[in-house]
């Protein structure tokens, strides 16, 4: 097509910025340079060009109360099934709250295959930028995170985001709700299974954000680590502590308990 004009010429200069502008919007988001490739897909760890989860609404968190046969771990009151550091648990409790303060707190009890339930919430006028303002994270036996984030308007590298399985797999969707709402994760989590030294099975997570699945039978690609590959240690231990991380961010928490999951047709341990 030939322009027959200076005015239509500039017309379609413009026309072309705005379509430059818009297939490049993902290339805005803070990602972390020469990372690694993931295998069996297209992008690096920590990828700022990865797609952004489509966002869904949701109802927000599900305010689920313990089955009978779980172990609460956090009640509104009492700090007993925690520790920081093997001592004290120091974290703040305020009107039912509790409140991320330095140390990762973790469970005295250590697990294998769970169901974890918890509620968290960005306290309201948080700053958040990328990773900064709004983080913190749920480590089934320690090693396994499930990334917890502002991601409601605060845009991250997807595998990053809230409900990702941190620098491996971003959420299916995002279905966070905005800062000052509680909102919820319901976990399942598999240990992975080693046969002579060798993964056999990865360990695996499926994830259900505020109702809505946003992991499904997940596997992950090794324990949890920041711009590198995640990979399998050669020892692993067979249970471990539910963690809650400190990343300097005041993220809330009331509602935590946790099932062991049993085998079918193996009676439970007395
Ligand atoms: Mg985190």
């Amino acid at each position: 097509m030939a322009f027959s004009s200076p005015m239509k010429k500039s017309a379609w200069l413009l026309f072309g910025c705005i379509v430059a502008t818009t297939s490049t919007s993902n290339a805005q988001v803070k990602g972390e340079e020469g990372t690694p490739m993931i295998p069996g897909t297209p992008y690096r760890v920590h990828d700022g060009s990865r797609p952004q989860p489509p966002q869904v609404q949701s109802a927000g968190a599900l305010t689920t109360p313990a089955p009978g046969d779980a172990k609460v771990l956090f009640d509104g009151k009492s700090l007993d099934a925690w520790t920081v550091g093997g001592k004290e648990a120091t974290w703040k409790v305020e009107n039912g709250t509790l409140i991320a303060s330095p140390g990762d707190l973790q469970t005295k009890d250590t697990f294998g295959a769970v169901q974890v339930h918890i509620e968290w919430r960005i306290p309201a006028g948080r700053q958040v930028n990328g990773q900064a303002g709004g983080n913190s994270g749920i480590f089934l036996m320690g090693l396994y995170e499930v990334q917890i984030l502002e991601s409601h308007t605060n845009k991250t590298y997807p595998d990053g985001q809230a409900g990702a399985l941190y620098g491996q797999k971003p959420p299916l969707v995002n279905a966070s709700t905005p800062q000052g709402e509680w909102q919820s994760y319901d976990i399942a989590f598999e240990p992975p299974v080693y046969k002579d030294g060798k993964v056999v099975t990865p360990a695996k997570a499926t994830v259900i954000h505020n109702g809505v699945v946003v992991q499904h039978g997940e596997e992950y690609f090794g324990t949890s680590t920041y711009r590198n590959l995640a990979s399998y240690p050669e020892n692993h231990p067979t249970d471990g502590p539910i963690r809650l991380q400190f990343h300097g961010d005041p993220i809330e928490f009331r509602n935590i308990w946790v099932r062991p999951l049993g085998e079918r047709d193996k009676a439970p341990a007395p």
